[in-house]
């Protein structure tokens, strides 16, 4: 299995499981944050505290791939450190952490209580092959599919599993596992990269923000037809952003959406100014 699989000339439009899934939850959103890579209004706890976390994992899956895993207190120190920088570049880079009923020290501590958790529960005996895996694939839709995967362990001679973190609080509901487009992806991208495989698993690691915090393992499983299903939906997707339509997709995600100011705002301007405006 290569380290690295990186396009040289990626003049192919770029697909993510990010940029699909977000297309697919409101085309406007898409538009905000790929096409006009406009800032969101601020900057939420969970997704610096999700980041800062995977940063502290991906150190302990560096240690047991060099047969030398971290002591708590160093993944500690790699969460805490990954939370104060990315707190201080949004706090700097005008996009404000938005702390609502929490604040640093507490974040802090909650981070620190689940990766105690990680720590004491994950299995040391993992075949660690790769740790934030950078993958760059050409598809036969005309695209590159992109991504990075947490972690790529050997269960066998020639089988893999990919694990991927996650920090939530509720666990994940059978429809998700069922259709979540991250794993059908990932899977995809690496039986390209890996087409000998005999098998290709995928793990969701769930570190609960519960209250006594749990690791929870889902694996999740794809078949031929799902994969047949996402070559459907990038065509899909292909020809949506190729066509410059991004209608709003109205729904409970405008509560969590960072573009819901400027989303709001561009359709209160004067009909005047409207018209020179996208929306
Ligand atoms: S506020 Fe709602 S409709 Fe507007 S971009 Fe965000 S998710 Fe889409």
């Amino acid at each position: 299995m290569p380290d690295q699989i990186m396009d040289e000339a990626p003049a192919l439009p770029h697909v993510s499981h990010t940029r699909l899934s977000t297309w697919l939850d409101c085309p406007k959103k898409y538009e905000y944050s790929y096409v006009l890579e406009a800032e969101e209004d601020g900057t939420s706890v969970p997704l610096v505290f999700g980041s800062a976390i995977h940063e502290a994992v991906a150190a302990f899956f560096e240690g047991l791939k060099a047969k030398a895993p971290l002591i708590l207190d160093e993944v500690h120190a790699a969460f805490e450190r990954a939370f104060a920088d990315e707190v201080y570049v949004a706090e700097t880079m005008g996009c404000p952490m938005e702390w609502g009923d929490t604040n640093f020290e507490e974040t802090v501590e909650k981070g620190q209580k689940m990766l105690a958790c990680f720590v004491d529960k994950v299995d040391r005996d993992l075949d660690v092959m790769h740790t934030e895996y950078a993958f760059d694939v050409k598809t036969a839709e005309g695209c590159v599919l992109k991504g990075f995967m947490d972690c790529v362990v050997r269960t066998g001679e020639n089988s893999y599993k990919i694990i991927e973190l996650k920090t939530a609080k509720r666990t994940y509901t059978q429809d998700r596992l069922l259709y979540d487009l991250q794993p059908t992806v990932y899977i995809a991208a690496l039986r390209e990269i890996v087409p000998e495989a005999d098998k290709i698993e995928f793990e969701y690691w769930l570190l609960m923000k519960t209250k006594e915090p749990d690791l929870k393992i889902l694996p999740v499983v794809r078949n031929a037809g799902d994969l047949q299903e996402l070559k459907d939906t990038i065509r899909g997707y292909l020809l949506g952003i190729s066509t410059g339509a991004f209608p709003r997709r109205r729904g409970w995600l405008c509560d969590y959406c960072g573009y819901a100011k400027a989303c709001r705002a561009s359709c209160d301007q004067p009909q005047s100014q409207q018209a020179a405006d996208p929306c």
